[in-house]
C-alpha cells in the first residue's frame, strides 16, 4: 500500500529523513514511532504528497503522491490533533462540508457518523464537544469518503480510559474492514494494542522495524524499554 524506497528528505541544511526504506502492507495497522523531531510528520507529508523526497521514491497504491497528490489524498483519511473540525459549525455541518469537498453523498456522511457512534451528536457545535466526542466525529469526518488508508496522529491523546477503549474498538473495526492504518503515537500501550508492526525512527533514520513482540524480545522487556534503548539512553 505504501512504499518508501531509499528516501532522503532535506529541508535546506536540515536532513529530516535519511535513506528510509519502508513497506506498509494493505490492511495492516502500522505504527510510526520516534522522539520529537525524528521525522514522523515528514514521512506523512511525503505519503500525502505534501512534500517531495529529495532523493528516492514514494509510492501509495502504486502512485507517486507528489505527481498524483489528488488521487492519493482521495484514498486517504487523516485525523490530526484537533480533528480538523470547524468549531463554529455543528457536527453535521462539518460532515456535510467535507462530504461536499470529496463529492460524496449526505448518506455517506450519515453512515460515517453512525459507524463512529456519533449520530446523536449531529446538532452539537463542534467547538463544544468533549475530547472523546470530538475524536469520534473526527474519525467520522476522516472516513466518510471511504479511504483505503487512514493516518491517525495521537488519536487518543488526552482521552480518558473509557473513551480510549471505545476509540480503539472503532479503529479495530476499520482495520477489520481492510483499511490500512498508519498510526503515530507516543503511547506504547496503544501501539501494542493496535499495531501489527511498528517502525522506530531516530533523527531521520530507521533504527528498528517489526512486530511489537519481536521488538520487545530483542530490545525489551517492554516496548517502552525497547523505545528508550533504541532512541535514548543506550545511544
Ligand atoms: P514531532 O514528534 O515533534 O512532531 P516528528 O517526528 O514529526 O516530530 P518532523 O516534524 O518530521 O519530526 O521533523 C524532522 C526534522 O525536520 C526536525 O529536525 C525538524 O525541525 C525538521 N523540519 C520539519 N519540517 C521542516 C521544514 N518545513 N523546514 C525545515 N525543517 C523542517
Amino acid at each position: 500500500m505504501i512504499q518508501l524506497i531509499n528516501v532522503t528528505k532535506r529541508y535546506g541544511t536540515v536532513t529530516a529523513l535519511t535513506d528510509l526504506n519502508l513497506k506498509i502492507h494493505e490492511g495492516e495497522t502500522f505504527g510510526l514511532l520516534g522522539p520529537n523531531g525524528a521525522g514522523k510528520t515528514t514521512t506523512l507529508r511525503l505519503v500525502a504528497g505534501l512534500a517531495r523526497p529529495t532523493e528516492g521514491q514514494v509510492r501509495v497504491a502504486g502512485l507517486d503522491p507528489w505527481e498524483r497528490g489528488d488521487a492519493v489524498r482521495r484514498q486517504m483519511g487523516v485525523v490530526l490533533d484537533g480533528g480538523l473540525l470547524y468549531n463554529d459549525l455543528t457536527v453535521w455541518e462539518n460532515l456535510l462540508l467535507f462530504a461536499g469537498l470529496f463529492g460524496v453523498s449526505e448518506r455517506a456522511a450519515h453512515d460515517a457518523l453512525v459507524q463512529m457512534g456519533a449520530s446523536d451528536l449531529k446538532n452539537r457545535l463542534a467547538g463544544k464537544l468533549s475530547k472523546g466526542q470530538r475524536q469520534r466525529v473526527a474519525l467520522a469526518r476522516a472516513i466518510l469518503h471511504g479511504p483505503r488508508l487512514l493516518y491517525l496522529d495521537e488519536p487518543t491523546s488526552g482521552l480518558d480510559p473509557l473513551a480510549t477503549d471505545e476509540l480503539h474498538r472503532l479503529i479495530r473495526n476499520l482495520r477489520s474492514q481492510g483499511v490500512t492504518i498508519l498510526l503515530s503515537s507516543h503511547d506504547m500501550a496503544e501501539v501494542e494494542a493496535l499495531c501489527d508492526r511498528v517502525c522506530i525512527l531516530q533523527r531521520g533514520r530507521m533504527v528498528a522495524c517489526g512486530a511489537p513482540a519481536a521488538l520487545k524480545a530483542e530490545h525489551g522487556p517492554s516496548l517502552t524499554d525497547a523505545f528508550i534503548q533504541l532512541t535514548g539512553r543506550a545511544q
